[in-house]
């Protein structure tokens, strides 16, 4: 009988059971003008999931990664992080973006701040850490990537490589749940790719949560968990990188990795 009233007292779950889900496409569109981008995609990434989005360029890959980090809004469907759903017009943006850390191809750090200002600017301007707690943070970060005692460079004394590991150093300040990495090792110097992609290994090895977009397919290969493979804006693979690269099956997916392979 109580077990009965329980039952009856519960809201009706509008949303669907997310469990260990960190992050749910959930058929997203995204137009821009007549140019569909992203037609009904749907996938998960789970706790501790490292999923790489691949696909040709111009396929909606950073579309994609700017609509879940509500830099573009989506025409249709919905976008869950956690149990929020982020595309509803009434979460606070600011709230919901400290809860993803984003780190894009360049352009990262801003030219004129030192290293240690780039990493603390948002925890100090938008979320009012008192400068002292921000830094502590910050130096922490970057001693964990040996990278403290670059704390009062600019950050074009730094190089590629290094300027990239201070922008996931800056991504990963608030403690987010995500992480969103856009071709982050593509503007670099092929000899400077490896110290990024081994601090990305690093993190994954940690627990953290990874979305990357990447051309890097050796080492989506062997750090992914998953592949998600857009084309046309529908999605053409998602599976392990062991059935989506090694055996797969559609001609289409065997020609874009066999493209790859060739060069
Ligand atoms: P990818 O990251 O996979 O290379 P993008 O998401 O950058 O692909 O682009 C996907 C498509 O969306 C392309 O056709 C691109 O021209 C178009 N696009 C991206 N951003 C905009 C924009 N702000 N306005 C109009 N078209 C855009
Ligand atoms: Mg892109």
């Amino acid at each position: 009988m109580a077990d009965e009233k329980l039952t009856q007292a519960t809201p009706t779950v509008e949303h669907p059971p997310i469990g260990d889900v960190v992050l749910r496409i959930d058929n997203v569109v995204k137009r821009f003008g007549d140019n569909t981008v992203l037609d009904h995609i749907s996938f998960d990434v789970h706790q501790h999931e490292t999923v790489a989005l691949l696909g040709a360029s111009g396929s909606g890959k950073s579309t994609l990664m700017k609509c879940v980090n509500l830099l573009e809004q989506v025409n249709d469907g919905q976008i869950w992080l956690g149990d929020t759903d982020i595309t509803d017009p009434r979460i606070n943006m600011d709230k919901q973006r400290s809860r993803i850390g984003v780190v894009f191809q360049q352009f990262n750090l801003f030219s004129h701040m030192t290293v240690l200002n780039n990493v603390t600017l948002a925890a100090r301007k938008v979320h009012k850490w008192p400068r002292e707690k921000a830094e502590e943070k910050a130096m922490g970060l970057l001693r964990r990537i040996g990278m403290d005692h670059k704390a009062k460079e600019y950050p074009d004394r730094l190089s590629g490589g290094q300027q990239q590991r201070v922008a996931i150093c800056r991504a990963l300040m608030m403690e987010p749940e995500l992480l969103l990495l856009d071709e982050i090792t593509s503007a670099l110097d092929p000899l400077l790719v490896g110290e990024v992609l081994e601090m990305v290994g690093e993190l994954k090895a940690q627990g953290a949560t990874i979305l990357m977009a990447t051309h890097e397919m050796g080492f989506a290969h062997d750090a992914a968990d998953r592949i998600v493979l857009l084309r046309r804006g529908h999605i053409a693979e998602n599976g392990s990188p062991y059935d989506v690269m090694d055996h797969p099956t559609d001609p289409e997916t065997q020609e874009f990795f066999a493209a790859y392979n060739r060069v």
